[in-house]
C-alpha cells in the first residue's frame, strides 16, 4: 500500500515499478503453469485414476485417508471441465529464445466472439495468472470463443524477470511504430529489430490466425487501466469498475511496440488494451478479476 501511495506520486517511479521486481511469486507461477498444462492430459487420466485407487485401496486400512484426498484433488477440475464440455484444447504455438513452450488452451464456443488473454509478458508480473487459472474452469456465457495464454514470455517467467531470454522488452518489440530503445542490458530494450524475438513472431502468427476480437493483457504494479476514447473505451472502465483498478493513464514511458496497441492497429475490427493489477492479486480478487473479463467479453459481443 505505502509503496502505491509512492508509486502514484511520480510517473517516473511508477514505471520503474513496472519495469522492477515485482517479485510476485515467479514459484507460485510456475505452479500454476504445470498445473494448467498437466490438465490437458487430466481428463483422460481421470478414469485411470478411480480404478486404480479403488481395488487396492478398500482392503487396505491405512490408505484409508488417501482415496477421499485423490478423488478430491483431481475430481473438481476434472468435473468443471467435463461439466462445461466446452474444453476445444490446447497447443503449442512457438518456442522461447530459450526453448521453452509458448501455451494456449482453448474453450468455449468454437467460431463464437474471440476473446484472447495473455498472463504475462513482463516475467516478473506475473500474478494475473492467478486470473487464467480461474478462467479455465469457470463457466462461461454463451458464444464466448475463449483463448488463454498464460505467459507469452515463458523464459521470463522462469527467470523472474521482464525480457525475454534474449534481455528484449517483448512489449517494445512489437512491430508497430517500433523504433529501438535502450542497449541490451536496459530495462526496455526493443531488441534488434521489429518482431526480432521468437516470442514476438509466434504472437503475430497466432493472432493472424484467430483474429481475436478482445485482447487483455497484464502487467504490474500500477493499479489502473488506461482511458480511451476508441470504441473499446466503455470495455476498459467497465473493466477497471468491477475490479477495482483505477481509470487512470500510464505515462512517463516509451511506448513504441507495444503488443496491445500492435493488436488493435493491425487488426481494426480488434480490441485489446492492459490491466495493470497491484503489487499482489487474492485469489477473491482473481476471481473478481475472471469474472470482469468474461462481463466485457459479453459487452465486447456487441461492439462491431
Ligand atoms: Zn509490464
Amino acid at each position: 500500500m505505502t509503496r502505491r501511495v509512492v508509486l502514484l506520486g511520480s510517473a517516473l517511479l511508477l514505471l520503474a515499478a513496472c519495469s522492477s521486481t515485482t517479485s510476485g511469486g515467479a514459484t507460485t507461477s510456475s505452479t500454476t503453469l504445470t498445473a494448467i498444462v498437466t490438465t490437458t492430459t487430466a481428463a483422460p487420466s481421470t478414469t485411470l485414476a478411480p480404478t486404480t485407487t479403488a481395488a487396492p485401496t478398500t482392503t487396505a486400512p491405512p490408505p484409508t485417508t488417501l482415496p477421499p484426498t485423490t478423488v478430491a484433488a483431481t475430481s473438481p477440475p476434472t468435473t468443471a471441465a467435463v461439466a462445461g464440455n466446452d474444453f476445444l484444447g490446447e497447443e503449442t504455438i512457438g518456442l522461447s529464445a530459450q526453448g521453452r513452450p509458448i501455451t494456449v488452451s482453448h474453450r468455449g464456443t468454437a467460431g463464437g466472439t474471440v476473446i484472447l488473454v495473455v498472463g504475462v509478458i513482463h516475467g516478473n508480473e506475473s500474478a494475473g495468472l492467478a486470473i487464467l487459472d480461474d478462467l479455465r474452469t469457470m463457466p462461461l456465457p454463451p458464444g464466448i470463443d475463449l483463448w488463454l495464454m498464460p505467459t507469452i514470455n515463458p523464459d521470463g517467467l522462469a527467470n523472474d524477470e521482464r525480457h525475454n531470454g534474449n534481455g528484449v522488452d517483448l512489449n517494445r518489440n512489437f512491430p508497430h511504430d517500433w523504433t529501438q530503445v535502450a542497449q541490451p542490458g536496459d530495462w526496455e530494450y526493443s531488441g534488434t529489430g521489429p518482431a526480432s524475438e521468437p516470442e514476438t513472431q509466434a504472437f503475430i502468427a497466432f493472432a493472424d490466425r484467430i483474429q481475436p476480437h478482445l485482447t487483455l493483457w497484464y502487467h504490474q504494479d500500477l493499479h489502473r487501466v488506461s482511458p480511451s476514447n476508441r470504441k473499446d473505451g466503455p470495455l476498459r472502465k467497465q473493466y477497471a469498475q468491477l475490479t477495482g483498478l483505477d481509470y487512470v493513464s500510464v505515462t512517463g514511458g516509451t511506448y513504441t511496440g507495444v503488443a496491445a496497441t500492435w493488436v488493435r492497429q493491425t487488426m481494426p475490427s480488434s480490441m485489446s488494451f492492459i490491466a495493470e493489477l497491484g503489487p499482489t492479486l487474492s485469489a477473491d480478487e482473481a476471481l473478481v478479476h475472471a469474472n470482469a473479463v468474461l462481463t466485457i467479453a459479453v459487452m465486447s459481443q456487441s461492439i462491431a
